[in-house]
């Protein structure tokens, strides 16, 4: 039998208006975010549904931009708004670290037939291939969409 693996990714992006509150000064503002959206489907989803996921997000993403955009008048950023919007890229790195610790430990659990040698080695190797790769790609992910996320941010100048 043969089953079609392939994955479809997409990536579009949606503009629209937000409200900015900042929490340092007060100050209120509104602005046109542009949002980058990414959508992947896999061989079971219909087609244009990357594309759907993608539209959906990208419309999301407004929101996250503004929430740490830096604030036009005294410049800094909400408390804690870059940590909140790095963490789902940090819960990443966990699942991939705790997906590698339960396939390591699998060969131990299941009583698999292999050398008592071979289960350690599968214990440490398979966290470190899973958590070392996502400790690697999280980071060039994080980094890209950081990367001038003040530039998709364009205020509207504030009502008097
Ligand atoms: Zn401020």
């Amino acid at each position: 039998m043969h089953v079609p693996l392939h994955a479809t990714l997409a990536a579009t992006s949606a503009s629209g208006e937000a409200w900015f509150q900042c929490r340092r000064c007060g100050h209120r503002q509104s602005a046109r975010v542009t949002g980058m959206g990414e959508g992947a489907q896999s061989f079971l989803n219909t087609a244009g549904t990357a594309q759907r996921r993608a539209a959906t997000d990208a419309v999301k993403d407004i929101q996250r931009t503004i929430r740490v955009a830096r604030c036009p008048r005294c410049a800094r950023r909400n408390p804690g708004a870059t940590l909140r919007w790095a963490l789902p890229h940090l819960v990443v790195i966990a699942v991939f670290l705790a997906g590698g610790i339960i396939a390591g430990y699998l060969p131990t659990w299941l009583d698999i037939n292999m050398s008592d040698s071979d289960r350690d080695i599968c214990k440490w190797l398979l966290p470190l291939l899973c958590g070392g790769t996502a400790l690697m790609i999280v980071p060039i992910v994080l980094w890209t969409r950081w990367h001038g996320i003040d530039r998709r941010i364009d205020w509207i100048a504030p009502l008097s």
